[in-house]
């Protein structure tokens, strides 16, 4: 099982279909999950999908339509039920913050869930575990910073991106080659510099330079700056794509992409993987596949449209 996938929970914009679910998405990202968008029906998805409520770390909402939301209670409920011992973070628009207040309290229930809120204000970093030595993935994790930015939609929307930062990759051989094992390891990834029997060791001999990874995650906008920053050099961009190319002014009109734009912002941000999305019902009867050959028209990467249910991970990084 790789360490980073997206578990796609659910896909339809709007109404959900017989085939699509509402909004719905799970990363793995080593010991971290990230729900994002939990729309109705989430609970269950995540049964189908094989993930639990204990796995979900983060939850992270784009804005309060109720395909993005309205999976809310019903997770939230569930990390309560099953004892979900660790805290759960919840980002969303700050300015909505009695939206939440009133999904988080939809029913009634015996909550014993510690829920950490931090509602965005603004454009910026709104989690920071980078240093990695501090959470539970720091063997072999540089960690990752959480940013998020307001995109342009019909209320207040925030698109975000997972940053790992750029690190070193270990040379086994070259470790082996100067006796250096163990806790040894990561005292000379921390302080740069070891003494060892044979004399001191840089970093720099026994490791080479190696790319963070970045995944980006828009939903419901329209064509704006932000979704480009947000995309930038993403090894995986999820975009919606509710509209086809020729219904572009009726995108334009409700705040969301067509699937033409979706590629033109993977191909102007130099991403790698894109996943299309958030499906308007109307192409339910139609040929998907002409939006991925739209999103095609501009951006020559990967494409993947994203079904209910499917696992799709993290790109292997890039040499
Ligand atoms: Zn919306």
């Amino acid at each position: 099982m790789p360490n980073r996938e997206l578990v796609v929970l659910g896909t339809a914009s709007q109404a959900p279909t017989r085939t699509r679910n509402h909004n719905g998405y799970f990363l793995r990202w080593d010991q971290e999950g990230l729900l994002f968008d939990p729309g109705e029906g989430t609970q269950r998805q995540m049964l189908f999908a094989g993930v639990t409520a204990s796995q979900v770390t983060r939850v992270c909402v784009t804005h309060f339509h109720g395909d993005h939301c309205l999976g809310l209670p019903g997770v939230l409920q569930r990390m309560s039920l099953d004892r979900v011992a660790h805290p759960v973070r919840a980002y969303y628009p700050g300015v909505d913050g009695e939206v939440f207040w009133r999904l988080r309290h939809a029913s009634l229930f015996h909550d014993r869930l510690t829920l950490v809120e931090h509602p965005v204000d603004g454009d910026g970093v709104v989690a920071d575990r980078s240093d990695g030595a501090d959470g539970p993935d720091g063997a072999g994790s540089d960690g990752f910073r959480l940013e998020a930015r307001a995109l342009s939609h019909l209320v207040p929307a925030i698109g975000y991106r997972l940053v790992e930062p750029d690190g070193r990759r270990m040379l086994p051989d070259e470790l082996d080659a100067r006796g250096i094992a163990g806790p040894d390891v990561g005292r000379l990834r921390r302080a740069g510099r070891l003494e060892t029997s044979g004399g001191p060791v840089t970093l720099e001999e026994v490791s080479v330079p190696r790319r963070g990874q970045r995944f980006a995650f828009i939903m419901d906008t329209r064509l704006c700056d932000a979704a480009f920053e947000l995309a930038d050099g993403a090894d995986m961009l999820v975009c919606e794509s509710t509209f086809a190319d020729a219904d572009a002014a009726l995108a334009r009109d409700y705040g969301h992409l067509t699937a033409g734009q979706a590629g033109q912002i993977a191909a102007a941000a130099g991403a790698r993987l894109l996943v299309l999305t958030h499906f308007s019902q109307r192409y339910e009867t139609g040929a998907p596949e002409r939006l991925r050959d739209e999103a095609a028209a501009s951006f020559g990467g990967d494409i993947v449209m994203a079904a209910d249910l499917e696992r799709i991970p993290v790109p292997k990084r890039a040499p």
